[in-house]
C-alpha cells in the first residue's frame, strides 16, 4: 500500500483522462487529497501532444507579404487558394485561425 508523503494517509489508485483523451493512473490520499501522478504517464502526455512548429518563408506579394504554409498544414486544415483565414495579433506573434 502506498502512503501519502504529506500526512501518511492511505493512497488509492484512480484513473483519469487528460483533456487530450490520454488515460493515466494517479494516486490520491484519502486523508488530505494529495495527488501523485505516475511519472512515466505524465511524461508521455507532452511527448504525444507537443505542439508542432513549422518554419515558413515570407514572400513579397503585390500587396503586403505572404507566408508560405507547409503542405502538411494545407492538407490538415483543407486550405485553398483564395480561401480566407483569420489572423489574430497576439503578444508573442500572430495566430492563424482556419474556418
Ligand atoms: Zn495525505
Amino acid at each position: 500500500m502506498k502512503k501519502c508523503s504529506e500526512c501518511n494517509g492511505k493512497m488509492v489508485e484512480l484513473k483519469a483522462k487528460t483533456p487530450e483523451g490520454i488515460e493515466y493512473d494517479y494516486f490520491i490520499c484519502e486523508m488530505c487529497g494529495e495527488e501523485i501522478i505516475k511519472a512515466e504517464k505524465l511524461h508521455a502526455v507532452p511527448q504525444k501532444h507537443r505542439l508542432k512548429r513549422y518554419n515558413a518563408k515570407i514572400s513579397k506579394l503585390r500587396e503586403g507579404l505572404g507566408i508560405k504554409i507547409p503542405s502538411e498544414l494545407v492538407k490538415k486544415y483543407k486550405l485553398k487558394d483564395n480561401g480566407l483565414v483569420t489572423i489574430i495579433s497576439e503578444k508573442e506573434g500572430i495566430k492563424i485561425i482556419t474556418a
